[in-house]
Parts: structure tokens; C-alpha cells; sequence
């Protein structure tokens, strides 16, 4: 019978900001299902520091700030320590080296092919060969914290599936060019709500981004939520309560989607039986924005509450977070430190530990 594969898990995200809805869905979401399945050997959640600092280099104030912001964020959504290896991307030095041995094995045509890259370059306004290098060679170094772990499975939004893709090229490059399978060939995991594959902005536009301002973090407090959901984009053709309204396309039906749970309606709007019912009423016509946004409200406000109780206590008491990431990031190193071992020998470059057992002497270094 085939080995079975270990399962392990590796996410992670960029700390340019806090984190939003959009990041809940997309991924927190998934993490704290697997979390909790028996299944799986070890999980990884790693703050981005040294990726979100090829595109904001220029402001470390802001990294460094939102890295402890991330952390509490991870801790407030109920990421947990006894199960969950918390850890900064930067402090685990094994990443970069990794990074630096992969670079071989990727063309400068094939990066600049990544769809994601493509879209990133443009939105951050980068054009031609004004990109930082390493902005450009960021998917290289995605590769190597993913395969770092052996991550066997990646929870990511949908916009990450390019960077999963090259993942697996270089895994396939690496363990075909050195004759050994040493790395791990990674699977996306994907939200199974359409909704929350790519959660849009307030603003309508296709995705919530910190980069992009038209986010609800899950730090916002309860008036900043009210005025976010009452100025959101709805369908620009639904102007008289009384006009046919569109529900795809439009955002705060997508954001009901992705976060209704069975009880809201008793709860928040009983006189509909559930989300169908409220949709084809707002088709029909006859139904008004502000009673769908004061319904949506209701439902975040409710996802939130506890999340913010949570936020306080964790901002009451960093030390504690600070352990979290302490220990987190020990793990990380303790991992990450195997894997290069096995790719250093895989590449023949472990010199001192082959001229170890070659000469049956100990060297100290
Ligand atoms: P930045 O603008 O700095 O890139 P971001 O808001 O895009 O920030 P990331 O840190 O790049 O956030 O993404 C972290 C994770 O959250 C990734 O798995 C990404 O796919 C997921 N994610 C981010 N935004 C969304 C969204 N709007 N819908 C679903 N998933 C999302
Ligand atoms: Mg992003």
C-alpha cells in the first residue's frame, strides 16, 4: 500500500494592514475548520513580513505595526496556539535560502506569465522593468515558504491559484533535476461558497483589498461597520424602492452570501424565510437598500462582536501574543531547518555533513 501522504497545512498573509471580511472568507474560515481536524500532523500560519516588504520597503513602520496587528487578528478569529504554529516570515532565515536555490530552477518569462503577478504588477503600478526584483521574484519565495513545511494543502483565496501552479512547477523541477523527491507537491483549498472565493470591495470593485481602501476589517468597530454597509455599492440601476433590482453583481447580496447563518432571518428579519425569499422580493421590486443594509449589518455586527471582545484582550495583553509567536516561529525555524537539510544534500552541497561521514570525523561548524 502507498505511503499515506502527512497532511500538513501552510498559509499565510501579507501584514500591509489589518486584516478584513474578505480574508475571513477567503481563508481564516478554512483554517479553523482544519484546525480542528484531527487529520492533520501540523498547521502553519505565517505572517508575510519579507513579501509585504517588496512592495511597501519603504515603509517598515507600517510592516512592523501590522505584524502585531495580524497576530491579534489571528488570535481574535480563534487561531489557536495548542494547534496552530503562528510565526514571521523573516525570523525563519531557512525561507531565504530556499529562495535563493529555486531562483535556478525559474525562467524570467515564466514569472512574468503568472497571471496574479501580472495583475499585482498593475495595481501597484509598476511598469516595464521598473519592478523591484524582488517584488518580481516574489512567487519564487512563496514556493519556498510553502515547500519549507512540505505543506501538503494551502487554504488560499482564489487569486493565489497561479502562485500554487508555480509552486508545483518548481517542486516537480527540483525533485526531477536532483533525482529525489524531496519536496511536496501542494493543493489549493478553496472556500466551497462561490461568495468567498474572491469576496468583492464596499466599493463594488471585484475584490476587497488592504491596497485598494473598500475593505471591512475585522477590527472595525460597530459605527464604522454601520457607515461602511449603509454607503455600499448595490445595483446602480435599482433607484425607487419600487424598481426590479439585480442581485448578482451586487455587493451586499454577495456579502449576505457569504455570511448568513440558518438563524438570521428569525433573528434580524423574520418576515423572510430565508436568503431566496429576500432575493426574488428584491428582483420583484418593492424592496428598499436600507432595509437589506440594516439586515446585512445585523449579520456582521453579530460575526464581529465576538471577534472584537477578543481584539481587546489580546491588545490588553501583548505579551501574550508575543509567546504565540515566539513559540510559533521556533517550530517554523525547527521545520524549515529540516527541509533545507534535505535539499542541500538532494543538491550535494551539505559538504560538511558528507565530509563528516566520509572521513568519520565530527567538523564544528
Ligand atoms: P494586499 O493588498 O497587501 O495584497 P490583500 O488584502 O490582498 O493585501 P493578502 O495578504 O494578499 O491580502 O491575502 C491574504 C489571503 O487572503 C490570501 O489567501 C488571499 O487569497 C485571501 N484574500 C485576500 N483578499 C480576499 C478577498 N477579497 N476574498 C477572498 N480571499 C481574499
Ligand atoms: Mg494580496
Amino acid at each position: 500500500m502507498a505511503e499515506q501522504k502527512k497532511k500538513i497545512m501552510l498559509t499565510g498573509d501579507r501584514p500591509t494592514g489589518r486584516l478584513h471580511i474578505g480574508h475571513y472568507v477567503g481563508s481564516l474560515r478554512q483554517r479553523l475548520e482544519l484546525q480542528d481536524d484531527p487529520s492533520y500532523e501540523k498547521i502553519f500560519v505565517m505572517i508575510a513580513d519579507a513579501q509585504a516588504l517588496t512592495d511597501n520597503f519603504d515603509d517598515p513602520e507600517k510592516v512592523r505595526e501590522s505584524v502585531f496587528q495580524v497576530a491579534v487578528d489571528y488570535l481574535s478569529v480563534g487561531l489557536d496556539p495548542a494547534k496552530t504554529y503562528m510565526f514571521i516570515q523573516s525570523a525563519v532565515p531557512q525561507l531565504h535560502e530556499l529562495t535563493v536555490y529555486y531562483m535556478n530552477l525559474v525562467t524570467v518569462s515564466r514569472v512574468q506569465r503568472n497571471p496574479t503577478v501580472k495583475q499585482e504588477l498593475k495595481l501597484r503600478g509598476f511598469e516595464g522593468e521598473s519592478v523591484p526584483v524582488g517584488f518580481f521574484t516574489y512567487p519564487i519565495s512563496q514556493a519556498s515558504d510553502i515547500t519549507a513545511f512540505k505543506a501538503t494543502i494551502v487554504p488560499v483565496g482564489e487569486d493565489q491559484e497561479p502562485m500554487l501552479e508555480q509552486t508545483r512547477e518548481i517542486v516537480r523541477s527540483f525533485n526531477r533535476t536532483y533525482g529525489k523527491e524531496v519536496l511536496v507537491e501542494p493543493e489549493i483549498y478553496l472556500p466551497s461558497n462561490e461568495a468567498c472565493l474572491r469576496l468583492p470591495g464596499t466599493d463594488g470593485q471585484a475584490k476587497m483589498s488592504k491596497s485598494l481602501g473598500n475593505t471591512i476589517y475585522l477590527s472595525d468597530d460597530e459605527e464604522t461597520l454601520r457607515k461602511k454597509v449603509m454607503s455600499m455599492f448595490t445595483d446602480p440601476g435599482h433607484l425607487r424602492v419600487d424598481d426590479p433590482g439585480k442581485v448578482e453583481g451586487n455587493t451586499v447580496f454577495t456579502y449576505l452570501d457569504a455570511f448568513v447563518k440558518p438563524d438570521s432571518f428569525e433573528k434580524y428579519l423574520p418576515e423572510y424565510k430565508d436568503l431566496d425569499e429576500l432575493k426574488a422580493h428584491y428582483r420583484r421590486g418593492g424592496l428598499g437598500d436600507v432595509k437589506v443594509k440594516k439586515f446585512l449589518f445585523a449579520v456582521l455586527n453579530e460575526f464581529l462582536t465576538p471577534i472584537r471582545e477578543k481584539r481587546a484582550y489580546y491588545e490588553a495583553h501583548p505579551e501574550e501574543v508575543i509567546r504565540v509567536l515566539t513559540e510559533g516561529t521556533q517550530a517554523a525555524r525547527e521545520t524549515a531547518a529540516e527541509t533545507l537539510a534535505d535539499v542541500k544534500e538532494a543538491m550535494r552541497i551539505d559538504y560538511f555533513k558528507g565530509w563528516a561521514e566520509q572521513y568519520g570525523e565530527e567538523f564544528d561548524i
